[in-house]
């Protein structure tokens, strides 16, 4: 299903103000609760797709990258969000920010702030952050990489749990499970409910007795994973891809963090890349500019033939049209440009000289620019703007 641009999910323009993109998500995010809307899967789909048009659109950072390449700047096909949208633990952490301390959610989720499942409280695991260098022609075709990374893992000997078996894994007595606790209060208004988290399990709902030895009871361990990274093509330098959920590890079956992954170029040994261009700077000598020849240009596909016209000035730009990069997320791919220099000879036998001077009588060899020629900066122009 093709998504929605994020500034029509929420109504708002590119030119809004941070504290109108707030407005409108609240907005949003109050009529489509899941609490308002119980079963209603529209309104959930809705609430959805609101929460991450405003995930993005509320980090100055992500709402760059989206104006610059939309919804694969911050998804690609290296997973984030454009694989399923948000979750409702990352939707309800994010309210906090949202709703302030007046929160008209708070009491459902056991408290503001933390991550909440069915109102116990889930911890995170830390984002994880990592480089990917890339070939020129990675760049071009996009790339799979498996990348050895470090992180933390669930620990094989508990199962994540962090307790030492069974019998050591009790329901939190002071809380009965919930992760949090109520508490009635008389205030001038009345009788107050407050719910907060509960400070014996930590809002985790369970308290352990025999700690895991080989964990410690974190239920995570320091170990190391292959992880499959699909880079779509026509990335460039400085981009960051995200993968939820390839992070570290939670503590005890909490959320594990994304994995980010940070694109760097290898530069290319003759090619340099301009936006989605190519460039190659092709020398040839005055000879072959003035009776024409046939020469090898390297590409991002492999060599090309290409043919110089007899009469070629230097400076001239050759285009090897689609022989660019392509666009992210587009079936767009630029150009090879290919600037003609023309190599004059340094040195020369003095048999050469003799023939060359020979030639300089000839009206043929007097520069003649035509008054209608196009100036250096104006052809400049033409193929970078
Ligand atoms: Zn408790
Ligand atoms: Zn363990």
């Amino acid at each position: 299903m093709a998504k929605r641009d994020y500034y029509d999910v929420l109504g708002v323009t590119r030119n809004s103000t941070a504290d109108e993109i707030k407005k409108a998500y609240r907005k949003l995010a109050i009529k489509y609760h899941p609490d308002k809307n119980q079963g209603d899967k529209a309104a959930e789909e809705k609430f959805k797709e609101a929460a991450e048009a405003y995930e993005v659109l509320s980090s100055p950072e992500k709402k760059q990258r989206y104006d610059q390449y939309g919804h694969a700047a911050n998804a690609g096909s290296a997973g984030g969000y454009g694989s399923g949208g948000m979750n409702m633990e990352d939707i309800f952490s994010q309210f906090g920010d949202v709703f302030g301390g007046g929160s008209p959610f708070e009491s459902f989720f056991g408290g503001g702030g933390g991550q909440s499942r069915g109102g116990r409280r889930v911890a995170r695991g830390s984002n994880l952050r990592i480089k990917v260098r890339l070939s020129l022609d990675e760049v071009a075709k996009g790339a799979e990489k498996k990348i050895k990374v470090n992180k933390q893992v669930i620990c094989k000997v508990c199962d994540g749990t962090g307790a030492k078996d069974k019998s050591s894994f009790h329901t939190c007595s002071t809380c009965g499970g919930n992760g949090s606790v109520r508490r009635v209060t008389n205030t001038i208004l009345g009788q107050m409910q407050t719910t907060s988290t509960c400070p014996t399990c930590n809002g985790e709902g369970t308290t352990i007795t025999n700690k895991c030895n080989n964990c410690h009871g974190d239920g995570v361990v320091r170990g190391e994973e292959t992880i499959s990274i699909n880079i779509p093509a026509g990335v460039s330098e400085g981009m960051q891809l995200s993968m939820s959920g390839k992070g570290n590890a939670a503590p005890r079956g909490g959320v594990p963090g994304d994995l980010i992954i940070l694109i760097e170029e290898i530069p290319h040994e003759t090619l340099k890349r301009e936006g989605n261009n190519v460039v190659y700077d092709l020398h040839i000598s005055f000879i072959e500019a003035a009776v024409g020849a046939s020469v090898e240009v390297p590409t991002i596909d492999g060599k090309a033939k290409i043919k110089i016209e007899p009469g070629t000035q230097g400076g001239k730009i050759l285009r090897l049209k689609g022989k660019g990069v392509p666009e992210v997320n587009s079936y767009h791919r630029g150009d090879q440009l290919i600037y003609v220099n023309i190599w004059t000879p340094k040195a020369l036998s003095a048999e050469e000289r003799t023939l060359l001077e020979k030639l300089q009588a000839s009206p043929n060899f007097k520069p003649q620019p035509g008054k209608n020629e196009k100036s250096f900066f104006e052809r400049m122009k033409e193929y970078f703007e």
